[in-house]
């Protein structure tokens, strides 16, 4: 019911991003090397990337038409790598101004090399996004700063937090930044008034991923392996990925997905107090390195539009699906007309995109 969405959507919905931004410098090679080898590869590749900057730009392709703005707040060093990640983002439509710049350190970089399936290995030279701190976490609020203003004009601010629905600002956090960070994040969310709902990405999964769970996030998604880095058990396939799903609500999230790659997702939450999985949408996949995260960003999206749970998470297998039929991560995100000619589904914000 892609217009019956679509009518929710008037409002001014806004969409946080905290997290990451990397030059992704990228490699396909024949196949991945083993420890020790060396394999030749073709030209390498510089693109913008980043888990976080991924999300914020997945969010802005797939809300744009949708009158949802995306913001990013993280760090970058003062570098040639630095200006060309803030201008990548600005270039989609992603507000930057959260985005500071640190002089003395690297912007963050991620070597990616990839094989003719599609399969990936990837190491992070964090750089700047170890810096991300409490300026960060200061800096996610911003519906504070709304309410403020609508004051000063004449809307009492209890009329206008009554009048946003809870869903209105989404903050996704992900978790190429430093813990403390995230953790106060997600503290300091707990206490905004209008509450923020947040969107917990524990992708790497780091030590203290329990304590982050426990923290109780509105939503939190991991894949199979940063799922059994939280739980401590092996995760593997859909139904595998059910009971996790379901073992992340009993640790403290409100929500959980636990993505499986090509079998899938599986969710469990609030929504009729019952789990779900959605097999993943048929598609001939290129490269899935960006399809994670797509996920996260078109989760949020609708999200912030109010789209129920359940459907929510089918829209992302679906953006997600798509992401992984073309090349590139932030290049092969999506738009909302590119999801129907990949996988058929309507996207249910803008069926026309
Ligand atoms: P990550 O990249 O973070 O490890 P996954 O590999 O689990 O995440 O993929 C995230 C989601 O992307 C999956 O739940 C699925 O919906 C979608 N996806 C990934 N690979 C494919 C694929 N080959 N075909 C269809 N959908 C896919």
């Amino acid at each position: 019911m892609p217009q019956e969405y679509g009518a929710v959507v008037g409002l001014d919905a806004r969409l946080t991003v905290l997290g990451s931004l990397n030059m992704d410098i990228s490699v396909t090679v024949p196949a991945l090397p083993g420890p020790g080898a060396t394999v030749l590869g073709g030209a390498a590749s510089f693109a913008p990337g980043g888990k976080g900057a991924n999300q914020a730009v997945a969010a802005a392709r797939l809300g744009a038409a949708s009158g949802i703005g995306v913001r990013m707040v993280g760090c970058v060093g003062d570098d040639d790598f630095g200006r060309a990640l803030r201008a990548a983002l600005v270039a989609e439509g992603v507000d930057d101004a959260s985005v500071r710049t640190v002089r003395g350190v690297p912007s963050g970089i991620a070597m990616i090399t990839v094989d003719k399936s599609g399969e990936n290995m990837i190491t992070v030279a964090p750089g700047a996004n170890r810096e991300v701190g409490a300026a960060e976490v200061a800096a996610t609020g911003g519906v504070e700063a709304d309410v403020a203003g609508a004051g000063a004009t004449g809307t009492s601010a209890a009329q206008v937090a009554a009048a946003r629905p809870a869903a209105a600002h989404v903050l996704v956090i992900s978790a190429e930044v430093p813990v403390p960070a995230i953790a106060a994040a997600l503290e300091t969310s707990a206490k905004r008034s209008p509450r923020p709902l947040t969107v917990l990405n524990l992708a790497p999964a780091p030590p203290e991923a329990a304590d982050l769970v426990a923290a109780r996030p509105d939503w939190l998604v991991v894949n199979e392996s940063e799922a059994a880095a939280v739980l401590g058990t092996p995760v593997s396939g859909l139904a595998g990925a059910a009971r996790a799903a379901a073992a992340l609500v009993a640790a403290g999230a409100a929500n959980a997905v636990v993505t499986a790659g090509a079998a899938g997702a599986a969710y469990h939450g609030a929504d009729r107090g019952q789990g779900r999985t959605v097999a993943a949408f048929p598609v001939r996949a290129v490269d899935t390195v960006g399809a994670g995260d797509t996920f996260v960003g078109a989760l949020a999206v609708a999200l912030a539009a109010g789209i129920p749970a359940q459907e929510a998470v089918t829209a992302a297998a679906a953006a997600a699906a798509t992401a992984a039929t073309r090349p590139g991560t932030q290049a092969g995100m999506p738009r909302p007309r590119d999801v129907h000619a990949a996988t058929g589904y309507a996207w249910p914000l803008s069926a026309a995109g």
